[in-house]
Order: C-alpha cells, then structure tokens, then sequence
C-alpha cells in the first residue's frame, strides 16, 4: 500500500482548501487575488521576465536556496501577488496561508542615469523595450548583473511569516520567481519595482538633440539633423505649448511629435490600428473619456 502518497495527496488537497478559506476570507476585506499562473515549461519566457530569473539565479547566495521555490511557483501555491513601488506583496500557500513581503530599493540615481546615456538613442519605442526587441547592446545594458535594472541581493530584503521565514524559505524563493514570471506579462512592473521611469530611456536622446541644437547650431546643421523644412517644421517640433486635442490632426501631429509609426502609436495607446487612423482622419476629435485620458497622457 502506498501509504506516503496517499498521505501527501491529502495533504496537498487540504494545503489547497486551508489556502481558498484564507483567500476568501481576505475577498471579503477587498483583495482581489492576483495569482502566479505558470503554464509551458520555464517560470518565465520573455526577455524581461527570463532575464529576472536568471539574474537572481545567478547569485551564490541565492542559487542554492531559490530551486526550492519552483516546484511551489509552478503549481499555483503563490495565491497572491502584487508589485508596486520597491515592494512585492504576496501571499502563498503551504501548511497554511503565508504572507511574504519582499522589500527592494530603488534604483540609486546614478546607476539610472548610467543606464540611460548608455542607452541614448538606441531604443525606438516604450512598447519596442518592453516587448524586449531591443539590440544586443541594450540587453547587455539593462540586463548587466551588477549594473542593470535587475536588483542585487544586497538590494533585496525579505520575509515570511512561516517558521522559517528569517532564512529565504520556499514561499519567498516561489515569489521572487513569481515576480519573474509577472514580468512576462507585465514587464512594466520592473521599472515600478525599481522605482524609474521607463520613458526616460526613450525620450532622451531627442531632449538632448534638441537642446544643443537650439544652442549652438546652425539652422542648416539643423536641417541636416532633422531632414526637415526648419521654417516650417522645427518651429513645430520645438514648440513648448500643449497640443490642444481638439481636431484628427492634433493627433497626427502628436504622434509625429512621439516619432511613432501608426502600428507603434496604436500599440502605445492601446487601441486598434483602424481606430487611430479615424482619429486622424477626422475633422472633429470625437473619442471617449479613456480614449483622451491615454492621449493626454502621452502629451505630459
Ligand atoms: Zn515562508
């Protein structure tokens, strides 16, 4: 008779019933659950997500201790997990309901500053460095172990109210790995984590562009650099005041001002290719109240 397996299958059914009370009683006082669901084979696939899980394995400190959070992380026992400024919140399931807190600090100013003169002008777009299609170099910058965006151990504090919660316990290992997993679909969530804002890794190079530009060089240097009609075309790209969104061309013209294509502004926005180009087109700008808040919010 197989009485282990017997015995640990009920186990892990009652670790699973004594989890749901404990998420259910927790919906009642307002969480809204955001579990680690890992399905193929690795916990995470994507540049972002792979990268933060390699990292984190990479370290002596960690690499010993973190596999005994993979098989938890893998089959669903993190019930809860939520990233925000320099804290992961989470709560896993094993002899009981676990709260783990993961504190991490920011990224110190001038490590961000490094990060984004070396990648000056090198990425097109916020949705292109979140989907990772981002050079060699560029991974090589953001993705370097001791200078990157990933944190280090000696960045990272952590615990868990289990009984073994002062050491990296399983249910910590499985919500650092949970996080990795979390990056794939929200790679966003790194620069929260990390507390700096990815769309200053895009903008740079341009400000930069433009203010030397005004400064010290010529009109036809100018001319070279943008490949425009300055007396037409400058004046617009370096004028300050605020797009009125009132008309199709308000929108065009923004995203002129954002350098995107309209495949790239429609993935920035959110909304459907055909639905950007009717913007443009229109006359009148007519769009719903969410609609403008993301366009308004591309203009900040
Ligand atoms: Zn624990």
């Amino acid at each position: 008779m197989a009485y282990w397996s017997d015995y640990s299958y009920v186990s892990a059914a009652e670790k699973k019933a004594i989890a749901k009370r404990a998420i259910d009683k927790r919906k009642k006082g307002g969480l809204q659950p955001q579990p680690v669901v890992i399905t193929g084979r690795g916990i995470a696939k994507s540049f972002w997500g792979k990268g933060w899980c390699d990292h984190l394995e990479s370290f002596s400190d960690y690499s010993n201790r973190l596999p005994r959070g993979r098989t938890y992380a893998r089959n669903g026992s993190v019930c809860h997990l939520e990233v925000g400024a320099g804290v992961v919140k989470a709560l896993v399931a094993g002899s009981s309901l676990y709260e783990v807190d993961v504190k991490i600090e920011p990224l110190a100013d001038e490590a961000w500053e490094k990060v984004k003169s070396d990648c000056s002008g090198q990425i097109g777009t916020l949705v292109e460095l979140l989907m990772g299609k981002i050079s060699e170099e560029v991974m090589s910058i953001v993705s370097d172990r001791h200078t990157g965006l990933f944190p280090k151990p000696k960045e990272i504090r952590f615990d868990c109210d289990c009984p073994d919660g002062a050491r990296m316990c399983k249910h910590i290992a499985a919500v650092l790995y949970g996080v990795g997993s979390r990056l794939d679909e929200s790679p966003e969530l790194l620069f929260v984590l990390r507390g700096v804002d990815a769309e200053e890794l895009i903008k740079v190079e341009f400000s930069q562009t433009v203010e030397r530009g005004e400064d010290d060089l010529p009109d036809e240097v100018l001319s070279d650099i943008f490949g425009i009609d300055l007396e037409f075309d400058l004046d617009r790209v370096l004028r300050e005041t605020r797009i009125e969104l009132t008309s199709g061309r308000d929108v065009a013209e923004l995203r002129g001002r954002l350098g995107l294509s309209l495949e790239e502004f429609a993935a920035r926005v959110g909304y459907a290719e055909s639905t950007c180009r009717r913007w443009e087109a229109s006359q009148e700008l007519k769009i719903g109240k969410k609609a403008r808040g993301v366009l308004e919010g591309l203009l900040e």
